[in-house]
């Protein structure tokens, strides 16, 4: 054993068989926490974790950071970690926890892995993504399996040994300069309280100089004071080092921009110099944040923290990206006809997307909600849109609302984009009003219906389970030429994003194609039918996938920025 110490640290570097010499067949207290071929001090690491409060925007900070640093040259990986049981987010109820976002690898997962693929315009993957029930699911299995004969499986080593890995392996897998991980929650929480403990670990293990902690605290003011406080916020950063974290950063959030007086009390607080106290108070839009963390310098804070190489960096695109959407003159107004309606978080990708083809347009967003669980109230709250969208959805709450407002905007000719559900209801509509089949439905919502237009697909009828069994993630989708759908892609086979148990019923596929309906787009070689269009409406669109998953800021999706120009032509006239 004291061999083994010893050849932990010598003269502050990690020695190079440190973490063969953790391998639990050594007998010791130690566990193998590196993937074979670990150099530790190669991947730099920076965790970002909240205090005070949740919902403080970690992810959009992070992300922020992320594109920064990935002008400067470096490759980023990020990776969120949560602390629910749940294996993924595919069962989480988007009221109380957002947007469920969906990977190309069909992985689901919290609405920040949508945030860093935004920012960072790349595809991330399951190894992005980690939940407390994926990890001890992980454990429990290698348990089974007697990987850990012998031992008792405890939280550490085992637990934390499997975060380290995962962490460290990501960076391998994914060739990353820097892996960047957001710890779900705050500190404090029984809930992450672990995971805190193996970047403690990791601190010492890859060396103070490879690894950075960035603190994310609320600065309040309350009303009857008029001024900022930062008491809360030290008492959340005390937290974090009582749990053995020093932070190096320490990201003020606020609703105005942070007084001197403030910082300079977090700086003494946190041991940390002034101009590592960053003031990240609310912006008009989140992509505003990269231009105020780089006025601030945090990229290059943080390099020569790891001793890389900074450069002088062009945000020039991103810039102008951002002053339109500030500066944007013309408004249009969407209907958003969702189940959602109290909570945007729900719908974030949407939003996001729509924020990305207006700028590219021109032009500002406002969204009407439109509560669809009445269908009386309907009509008469879609009037003054200039366009609606029908977005994704479960279950049968609202649902004939929804289909009153896809006949809405058939009749009126207000342009109308269907999401997934929203295609489904333009289906049943469809057959509803123009071909005569009154009791039209999905069999989602009734199983017995006359007329099945939207039902299972075949392999869902086998599967019980409710988590990851849905036809999840990128799909190809061929687009037939001398449509709507090919005019907008421009291309004969897309790549696009989906999350749907049910699809257009293929016995009815030929009877739904009259009276104006067409199908422009399908799965190749299947009939499963993923984009509609009506060839009597000026524009009417709808996708059995999810193009709001795939837009980014400088690349708005097509259907999108479609559909706002659609709108824009409708208020026009
Ligand atoms: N409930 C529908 C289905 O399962 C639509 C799903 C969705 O909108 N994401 O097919």
């Amino acid at each position: 054993m004291k061999a083994l110490y010893y050849c932990v640290r010598q003269g502050g570097k990690v020695s190079r068989n440190y973490f063969d010499m953790f391998a639990n067949r050594s007998g010791g207290e130690f566990f193998t926490s590196a993937p074979k071929g670990y150099k530790p001090g190669k991947i730099k690491y920076i965790v970002f974790v909240g205090t005070v409060i949740s919902g403080l925007g970690k992810g959009v900070a992070m992300a922020a950071l992320a594109r920064l640093l990935k002008e400067n040259g470096f490759k980023v990986s990020p990776i969120k970690f949560d602390g629910y049981l749940n294996v993924d987010a595919g069962t989480l109820n988007p009221f109380r926890h957002g947007e469920v976002f969906v990977l190309d690898d069909g992985t689901e997962c919290d609405m920040d892995l949508g945030t860093y693929e935004r920012f960072l315009d790349e595809n991330l993957s399951s190894i992005n993504y980690l939940t407390a029930g994926k990890l001890f699911k992980k454990i429990l299995e290698k348990e089974r399996k007697g990987e850990y004969l012998g031992r008792d499986v405890q939280f550490i080593p085992h637990v934390t040994g499997e975060i380290k890995y995962l962490l460290r392996d990501l960076g391998m897998k994914t060739d990353a300069d820097i892996v960047m991980v957001e710890v779900g929650g705050t500190i404090g929480d029984i809930e992450n309280s672990y995971f805190i403990e193996a970047i403690r670990q990791m601190q010492y293990e890859e060396g103070m100089e490879n690894i950075m902690v960035v603190a994310l605290v609320y600065i309040m003011k309350p009303s009857t004071l008029g001024e900022q406080k930062s008491k809360a916020a030290q008492l959340g950063i005390r937290t974090l080092m009582g749990m053995g974290l020093r932070p190096n950063i320490i990201v003020c959030r606020a609703e105005d921009i942070i007084e001197e007086k403030v910082k300079q009390k977090i700086s003494i607080a946190a041991n940390v110099p002034l101009k590592n106290v960053i003031d990240a108070h609310n912006v008009k839009t989140i992509y505003e944040l990269v231009l105020n963390l780089k006025s601030q310098n945090v990229d290059e804070i943080v390099l020569q923290h790891f001793g890389l190489k900074t450069k002088k960096i062009d945000l020039e695109a991103w810039r102008n990206f951002v002053s339109k959407i500030v500066n944007a003159g013309k408004e249009v107004t969407v209907g958003m006809a969702g189940k959602y309606t109290q909570l945007h978080d729900s719908y974030a990708s949407i939003i996001e997307a729509l924020s990305h083809a207006s700028a590219k347009n021109n032009c500002k967003v406002r969204l009407k909600w439109i509560e669809t669980t009445q269908v009386e109230g309907v009509e008469k709250q879609l009037e003054g849109v200039d366009g609606l969208i029908v977005p994704g959805g479960f279950g049968s709450r609202g649902v004939e609302g929804k289909i009153e407002a896809v006949k809405h905007a058939r009749e009126k000719k207000i342009p109308f984009l269907g999401l997934c559900y929203g295609f489904q209801m333009a289906v049943i509509e469809h057959a509803r009003h123009l071909l005569g089949m009154k009791s039209a439905h999905t069999t989602e919502v009734d199983p017995y219906t006359e007329f099945p237009v939207i039902d299972l697909l075949p392999e869902q009828k086998r599967i019980k389970d409710a988590g990851g069994t849905m036809r999840l993630g990128g799909q190809d989708v061929i687009i037939e030429k001398g449509t709507k759908a090919y005019e907008i892609y421009k291309k004969e086979k897309v790549r696009e994003r989906f999350r749907h148990r049910y699809e257009c019923n293929p016995d009815f596929v030929d009877r739904l194609q009259e009276k104006g309906l067409i199908f422009s787009g399908y799965a190749p070689g299947k009939r499963i039918m993923q984009i509609l269009e009506r060839t009597d409406h000026p524009f009417f669109l709808a996708t059995q996938f999810h193009p709001e998953f795939t837009s980014r800021p400088l690349k708005p999706s097509p259907i999108f920025d479609a559909f706002v120009k659609a709108c824009l032509q409708a208020r026009n006239k």
